[in-house]
Order: C-alpha cells, then sequence, then structure tokens
C-alpha cells in the first residue's frame, strides 16, 4: 500500500500523517523529519565549535627556543630567563595534559616571582615572553587592589584586564599570562600609616589568593568596584599562569640572616659569604626570605618558582642602548631615516646616557627619558630644515641639551 503512495524515507509515515512530504532524487522527506534532523546538526555544530574553543591554541615553543627568542630583546637576566621559561613552558604543558587523566598525577601551576630593582627587566621579560606566545597579557599593580571596604580596585579587576587584552574571549583569557607589579608593597607592614588602605597589606595578599588558587572567579566586566546590578563574568583562573614581580628593597637582609644562622646544606668554607656583595646575595633568594619580608605563606605557596634580576651595570645598560631587536637607538634612527636623516651616537654620547641612568637609579627605564631629553630639540627643528642629512650626537651636544632639561636642574637642586 506504502509502496504507491509517497512516504517519508526516515519515519516512514505517508503524505496523509505528515504536515508536508518533500520529494527528492530517490525518495520523500517530512517536514517534521527536516525540523528534527536541523535541531540535531545544531546542537553537534554547537558543541563542536565549544570543544574548539576549549582546545588552547598557542604555540608552545621549548625552553631554550624560548630563552633565544627573549635572548633578542632582554639583555642579561640569564638565570631568570631560564626559571622563566622552564615555568612557562611547564605551565603550558599542563594546559596540554589530556582532560581524561591516564593517571593519578597532577601537574601543578608553576606561578613566578621575580626580585630585582625596579627597571631591570622584570615586566619586559614577561611581555615579550606573552607576546612570543601569543596568549593574552594583562599588568596589574598590587598596590591598586584593596580589600573590599577600602579606596580602591577589587582584585577581580585584575582579570577584567585579561579579558580585555582577550577581546572578552574567556576561553582565550583562561590560559593568559597575568603581571601582577609591586607585590611588594603590599607586604605585611606593622606600621603603615595610611588609613585609606588596610594597615597590615595582608588583606590584599589575602585577596589574591582568590585569583592565585584556581578557582571560579566572577569578575566586573568593566573593571573597578563591583556593585549588585553588574552582571559578572565568571573566569577559571586555574590554568592563568600569574607572574609576580617586586623590588623587595632590603631583602638582602633577611637572606644574609638566614644563610649566616643556617647551620647545614651551605659550604663549610668559612670564606664562603665574604666573598659575596649584596647583589650577589639575591642569587640565594628563597621563599623564606620573602616570607621574612612580609609576604604570607598561603601565597606563597601559590607562587613556587621564585628568581631574581640582576641589578643592570653599565655595559649592560650600553648593551640595552644599542643591541636588542628593538633597541632606543635603533627607534630613533628609524624615526630620522623616516626624514631622509641618517642619526648617528658617538660611543663617548652612549656613555654619557647610561652615566646619567645609572645616577638617577633607574634602571634601563631612565634610559628612554634621557635619550628623549636630548634629543627632542633635533625631533623638534630637522623636519624643517631639508637640506640636513646627517646628524651625530656627540659627547658635547648630549650634554649640552641634557644639562639643559628640568631632569637635570632638579638633580642639581636635589
Ligand atoms: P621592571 O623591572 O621595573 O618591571 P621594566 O621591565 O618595565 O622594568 O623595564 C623598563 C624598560 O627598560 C623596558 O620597557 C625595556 O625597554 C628596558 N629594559 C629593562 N631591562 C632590560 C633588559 N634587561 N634588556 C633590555 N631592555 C630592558
Amino acid at each position: 500500500m506504502k509502496q504507491q503512495q509517497p512516504y517519508c524515507v526516515l519515519c516512514g509515515r505517508s503524505q496523509r500523517e505528515v504536515p508536508l512530504l518533500m520529494e527528492g532524487m530517490d525518495g520523500h522527506i517530512c517536514s517534521d523529519c527536516v525540523s528534527q534532523a536541523y535541531q540535531v546538526v545544531q546542537t553537534e555544530l554547537h558543541s563542536e565549535k565549544q570543544k574548539q574553543k576549549k582546545t588552547p591554541k598557542f604555540q608552545l615553543i621549548k625552553p631554550i627556543e624560548m630563552k633565544n627568542y627573549i635572548d633578542k630583546y632582554v639583555i642579561g637576566q640569564d638565570e631568570a630567563k631560564r626559571h622563566l621559561c622552564v615555568a612557562v613552558y611547564n605551565h603550558y604543558k599542563r594546559l596540554m595534559q589530556p582532560k581524561v587523566k591516564e593517571d593519578d598525577i597532577y601537574i601543578e601551576k608553576s606561578n613566578i616571582i621575580m626580585v630585582g630593582e625596579t627597571g631591570t627587566g622584570k615586566t619586559y621579560m614577561a611581555r615579550t615572553i606573552a607576546k612570543m606566545l601569543q596568549v593574552p597579557f594583562c599588568i596589574a599593580d598590587a598596590t591598586v587592589v584593596t580589600e573590599a571596604g577600602y579606596v580602591g580596585e577589587d582584585v577581580e579587576s585584575i582579570l577584567t584586564r585579561l579579558l580585555q587584552s582577550a577581546d572578552y574571549d574567556v576561553a582565550k583569557a583562561e590560559m593568559g599570562i597575568v603581571f601582577i607589579d609591586e607585590i611588594d608593597k603590599i607586604a605585611r607592614k606593622s606600621d603603615n600609616p595610611s588609613i585609606t588602605r588596610d594597615v597590615s597589606g595582608e588583606g590584599v595578599q589575602q585577596a589574591l589568593l582568590k585569583l592565585l588558587e584556581g578557582a571560579v572567579v566572577n569578575c566586573p566586566p568593566q573593571g573597578g568596584r563591583k556593585h549588585p546590578d553588574q552582571k559578572m563574568i565568571p573566569i577559571n583562573t586555574e590554568n592563568i599562569l600569574f607572574i609576580c614581580g617586586g623590588a623587595f628593597d632590603g631583602i638582602q637582609r633577611h637572606i644574609s640572616k638566614r644563610l649566616n644562622t643556617q647551620p647545614i646544606g651551605f659550604s663549610s668554607d668559612d670564606n664562603f659569604f665574604e666573598e659575596f656583595d649584596d647583589n650577589h646575595l639575591m642569587r640565594y633568594i628563597t621563599s623564606q626570605d620573602l616570607k621574612s619580608f612580609g609576604l604570607i605563606p598561603e601565597l606563597l605557596g601559590r607562587l613556587p618558582v621564585v628568581t631574581f634580576l640582576n641589578p643592570l651595570t653599565k655595559d649592560t645598560l650600553l648593551t640595552i642602548l644599542t643591541d636588542p631587536k628593538n633597541a632606543l637607538t635603533k627607534q630613533y634612527h628609524k624615526l630620522f631615516k623616516m626624514e631622509g636623516i641618517d642619526l648617528e651616537f658617538e660611543k663617548a654620547a652612549l656613555e654619557y646616557i647610561v652615566d646619567q641612568a645609572m645616577e638617577y637609579k633607574l634602571g634601563a627605564r631612565g634610559l628612554r627619558s634621557i635619550c628623549e631629553a636630548i634629543i627632542t630639540d633635533a625631533m623638534f627643528e630637522l623636519p624643517s630644515q631639508t637640506d640636513i642629512k646627517h646628524l651625530t650626537i656627540t659627547l658635547p651636544y648630549a650634554r649640552e641639551k641634557f644639562e639643559r632639561t628640568v631632569f637635570h636642574k632638579m638633580k642639581k637642586a636635589a
């Protein structure tokens, strides 16, 4: 019977039993089956998309290659680079673990703490590594974060910044890198006179723990303080890598105290400590010293990798001026080239710039403002003087320009 009448090849119902029957090459299909099939296709495609979103997409590079890449931008700081590369590599290996566990081994996160004077390259290194891996990256300042109830931002606003750098793609943000600067400024202190921040600093450390612990945190999409009517975006911090940086002024005292009281585990040679000045002591830094400095043990427990950056020497600063891919002198060279002018720095002028930077104790950070102070007049005047095709920054030129700046006058007044 059915053989004579057209029927749906999927459900077998005849024309009279369905709302609509559509004819194909070799048979018919009913409208009910079409809409059901449509729904199945939609659900499947959606879950496939979700799966793809969850699969981490990043460029994983081996530690040595990572370091070679960073070397092109960041000068020196070998020890810190090695630690950073290994921690980042392990972190991303962890992300690649299959969801279904083959064994009971759980690779923990390698959040990092970097100790080093200002302008030694902590932020720059973290930024360079994020750029290389092509993952979202943000910088947050630990000092603007406060405990709820005090003037400042909620700790969740840090993640908002990461979310913004990932274009609000939550899955992408969830495997990003957060650099928290000035972590030393929230160390526990008993003599903090401020009434707008919590007195001990411990509250902020507790608040940060929430992020580092690998929990799902509700973030205000616009940052700042949370308020009740706001729609929150949940972010899982389990796979976000946190790198903290701080100068930890005076930490050497804690290190030497610990080393001097440590009875075992170090060389029994009596001269062992004598040959190390304060800067060399930094290489012995451990979590224990950071704890004596005022970071709470819970927080330190979440920052298992501790590394240090050396203060920049005159030679390193000179190299920073000329060698890295993005070196300042290369940038100025390019700017002048666009005007058809060949720019040249005499070695003595470069040394003068470095001497000034050393004097201001700004690390490499000071180089830029000193160069600007010297070169601004030329950048202002030369574009209008088409006959000049060459400019050499000599020592007298650099000195004359710099000594006229507010920068220099401030130093003289001090
Ligand atoms: P901090 O240690 O205070 O975080 P930054 O990383 O912000 O210092 O350094 C400030 C600037 O100085 C960087 O943007 C970079 O241009 C330069 N710089 C600092 N250290 C180095 C370095 N080791 N190699 C190359 N450039 C550096």
